[in-house]
């Protein structure tokens, strides 16, 4: 059957997607994933980062059943509807400051960063925009531009949106000291210090007054899972304060929940103007979320914004349910996040970092919260995809890979338990010294 179900979807789905595996997926719950034939498998990816609260959660999909039996579509240019009202009034008293209260809901991630260029452009009435290196905000004409993460996501698709210049994110391959979160950008000199190569574009490329944002994924998702030097975000937060541009932080991987706190930038204790959200917010249900301001959101045109799906109710209900699970699971309040990222980074450290001693590959783990990243630097080309094939095909289990450079990813539920982290990290081993052997 699924040799059956695979030529057909293969036949009909375009190739354009570039599919991972080969597995057809029927069923699935908490951390597994079931396909047609009936193989489990343990899941690692969380669908890149969605189903946070684990597949299927429940609580979830209670709350799913209800709202649909109740009401499944009211469209926000012709209604309010209570489902998308009571997920406000979760998410105000969760957002890193009070003053992030306007919020406008669509579907996608790209959805909302596009949204949020919008946003910045009228509000500020400038147009050009800065990212970083490395970033990912997605596929659409808009967003695509703002990529820069691997050249095939716009390959052939130009001409892209105009005004995008591109600084440096803090991550230098040359450079050890921009690679681990804990150390601070002042206390680096490296020669590509991305503060410096920031205030020279504002000055050789985009003037202040020709700059209307500076967007950032404060922890970098498909450029390769790194955390920035502790003050990077500060700094930039000051930058934009100063010269009247605005922040946008693009937590639409690093967000809910993922890094430890609700939002990646709390670590850093820095309030963006604008914070975009996605993935992790409706435990897979399309939603995504831009929160600003409200004098900011006030300066958009009654009319400018929509969308006939944006903020769908049943999706609604989801993330408000998702935000309940947080609550009762004490996702966040228990640090349990940080106690099984201690034991994900201790079980690399003692388990695969050994398997490399004799060999020129030098490890860099890193990440925050169950943001994971571990990047196998002097690798051959493939070698981390190597590792995915071989833990899926002999091991049953589902990870990714990430970034431009042999990278692997590890993206569990936030409330994986210690013994699915120890069964997980077991077959990882597995597959890892069979590809360094
Ligand atoms: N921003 C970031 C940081 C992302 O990681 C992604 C998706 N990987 C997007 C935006 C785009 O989200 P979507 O695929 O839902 O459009």
């Amino acid at each position: 059957m699924i040799k059956n179900l695979l030529e057909f979807g293969t036949r009909h789905l375009v190739r354009g997607i570039s599919r991972k595996s080969d597995l057809v997926v029927d069923k699935a719950c908490g951390v597994w994933i079931w396909t047609v034939d009936g193989r489990k498998y343990m899941d690692l990816t969380t669908g890149i980062g969605v189903t946070s609260t684990g597949h299927n959660h429940p609580k979830v999909v209670k709350a799913v059943q209800a709202q649909a039996a109740n009401l499944i579509h009211a469209q926000v240019n012709i209604v309010l509807h209570k489902p998308m009202l009571d997920l406000v009034t979760r998410l105000i008293p969760v957002m890193p400051s009070r003053e992030l209260d306007s919020f406008f809901f669509t579907n996608s991630g790209a959805e909302a960063v596009e949204n949020s260029i919008k946003l910045a452009r009228t509000a500020t009435k400038k147009q050009n925009i800065i990212v970083f290196t490395g970033s990912y905000h997605g596929r659409t004409i808009g967003t695509m531009a703002l990529t820069t993460s691997n050249t095939i996501y716009k390959a052939g698709f130009g001409p892209l949106m105009t005004g995008v210049h591109v600084a440096p994110y803090p991550y230098c391959i040359k450079c050890p000291v921009h690679r681990s979160s804990p150390k601070t950008y002042s206390s680096t000199n490296c020669c590509s210090d991305p503060i410096t190569q920031l205030q020279l574009l504002l000055k050789q490329q985009t003037a202040p007054q020709e700059t209307a944002a500076v967007i950032v994924e404060p922890i970098l998702g498909e450029g390769g899972y790194v955390a920035p030097p502790a003050d990077f975000l500060g700094e930039l937060r000051k930058i934009c304060t100063k010269n009247n541009i605005l922040l946008i932080a693009d937590e639409v991987q690093c967000g809910f929940g993922r890094t430890g706190k609700m939002f990646a930038v709390e670590h850093y204790n820095v309030v963006p103007d604008i914070l975009v959200m996605a993935k992790g917010i409706a435990s897979g249900f399309p939603l995504s979320a831009i929160a600003t301001r409200k004098e900011l959101a006030d300066t958009q045109t009654p009319g400018s914004m929509g969308g006939t799906y944006a903020g769908n109710a049943v999706s609604c209900a989801a993330a408000s349910a998702t935000l309940d699970v947080f609550k009762e699971e004490k996702i966040l309040e228990n640090h349990l996040n940080k106690i099984r990222s201690a034991q994900i980074f201790g079980l690399l450290k003692t388990t695969i970092t050994p398997l490399f001693q004799s060999t020129t590959i030098s490890l860099d783990i890193r990440g925050l919260g169950l943001m994971v990243g571990i990047e196998f630097q002097n690798a051959p080309p493939g070698f981390a995809a190597a590792i995915t094939t071989e833990a899926l095909e002999k091991h049953d289990l589902i990870l990714l890979t990430t970034s431009i450079y042999e990278t692997l990813r590890i993206i569990p539920p936030l409330n994986i338990t210690k013994e699915e982290v120890e069964d997980g990290m077991q077959r990882l081993e597995k597959a890892v010294k069979s590809v360094v052997e």
